[in-house]
């Protein structure tokens, strides 16, 4: 589904023409599509169908208070990796008894807030961690509900920066010895296991691997019941990959296809935990073009988005579209497309054939929504960008633009 086309010429967001937004609230800013958001959303729960399941959006991709209150409006759960996306969820009115809590470092304060606020699991990464939340529970006075993730040894077949599901990656319990950790887990009274979990890795663009670690994790669930272990939950994660430029991730009917292929039969409700492919391809960067630039060896185009405010080229080695807001007619050129930040990673991309733009011409990073906003920094001492969601033909800021003030906002001279 894309939200984002060209009419006339020009560039729009829905109905709404992406340089009308640039014009009154300036660049760089980030715009998102409602009816992308949603539709992904519902798309995904359609192709999981009468299986019973629950998504958790997974908050990280894009914890905007707009955004998550779009998907809790429809129903969705969330999964978490801290207090402060706990507390996103909380404002934004998402429902506590669907979220789930993730994360190799969880402290104890972080478990006993989300405890009280009664969230649905808590995904634990360690026995050490499984003790800290024993503790939590029986001050508490309650039994933590939990699952164990568990490291399956899959190789995502992903970027190496977002695998997670390898032997040698810091998340989750190594799979052989989950069940011994059930198992003294049933010892203590601040815990109760409700599920088994894994997640190996983002922007997965082939069924293989998911069903090599599904396979994995469904026999431990099965084996797991097997011993009594009261267990309801099989949670497998998100990664589902989109496309940024030519890659050919499984629909959500093939993965809910493959998913439910090799979990049937464990009798499990699902949890899914997708990310980036609810919001990734629901949002662009705006940004405008400041000045062109010819070295010896090659031409730059200077814009005035940077690594602070979108830093996936810089940190993955991403590759983003980038479509002229005012369709360009000519001769494409090989540009570097970098932003204002002092650092030679801050390119947005690299030797792109371009038509060489206009000094102003704006573009649009496409697929922008994932880790974009979530992950922009005030780096240089750069205000972090606005935020606009389009609905239709109407348009509005649900984040502004931040000005010097918020630089040194706590800051004591
Ligand atoms: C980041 C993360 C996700 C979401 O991953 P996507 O690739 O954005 O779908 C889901 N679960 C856990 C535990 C994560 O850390």
């Amino acid at each position: 589904m894309t939200s984002f086309q060209y009419k006339k010429g020009a560039l729009h967001a829905e109905s709404v023409p992406l340089g009308a937004i640039a014009e009154a609230v300036g660049t760089p800013t980030y715009v998102y599509s409602q009816a992308a958001l949603t539709g992904h959303f519902q798309v995904l729960d359609k192709a999981f169908g009468e299986s019973p399941h629950l998504i958790c959006y997974s908050v990280k991709a894009n914890s905007t208070l707009a955004v998550l209150g779009l998907f809790a409006g429809m129903g969705s759960g969330f999964d978490i990796v801290s207090g402060g996306e706990l507390a996103r969820v909380r404002q934004a009115r998402g429902d506590m008894g669907k979220t789930v809590f993730a994360g190799v470092g969880k402290t104890q304060e972080e478990m006993a807030r989300a405890l009280a606020a009664g969230i649905l699991l808590f995904n634990v990464e360690s026995a050490e961690e499984l003790e800290a939340l024993d503790a939590v529970g029986r001050q508490a006075g309650r039994r933590a509900p939990f699952g164990l993730r568990v490291n399956p040894d899959v190789d995502a077949r992903t970027h190496r920066y977002i695998s997670t599901g390898l032997k040698t990656s810091k998340f989750g319990v190594p799979f052989e010895e989950a069940v011994a950790l059930y198992a003294r887990a049933r010892k203590m009274k601040g815990v109760r296991a409700l599920g088994v979990d894994c997640h190996i890795g983002s922007q997965l663009t082939r069924t293989a691997p998911v069903k090599a670690a599904l396979s994995k994790v469904a026999g431990l669930y099965a084996e797991l019941k097997a011993q009594g272990h009261p267990l309801e939950y099989l949670d497998i994660g998100g990664g589902l990959g989109i496309t940024y430029a030519d890659e050919t991730p499984p629909s959500p009917q093939e993965y809910a296809r493959t998913v439910l292929e090799v979990v049937k039969g464990t009798g499990a409700r699902l949890i899914l935990e997708p990310g980036r492919s609810l919001v990734g391809n629901a949002g662009v960067l705006l940004t405008r073009v400041l000045y062109r630039k010819q070295a010896p060896a090659k031409t730059f185009v200077v814009v005035d988005a940077g690594m602070n405010d979108l830093i996936r080229p810089a940190l993955y080695e991403a590759h983003h579209a980038l479509l002229p807001v005012v369709k360009q007619r000519g001769k494409a050129v090989e540009v570097d497309v970098v932003g204002p930040v002092c650092e030679s990673t801050d390119v947005l991309a690299r030797a792109r054939p371009l038509v060489l733009p206009r000094q102003g011409a704006l573009f649009a990073v496409m697929s922008a929504g994932a880790y974009g906003m979530s992950m922009a920094s005030t780096y240089n001492s750069r205000p972090r960008p606005a935020e606009v969601l389009v609905e239709g033909t109407a348009w509005r800021v649900v984040r502004e633009r931040e000005r010097d003030e918020d630089l040194w906002r706590r800051e004591r001279a």
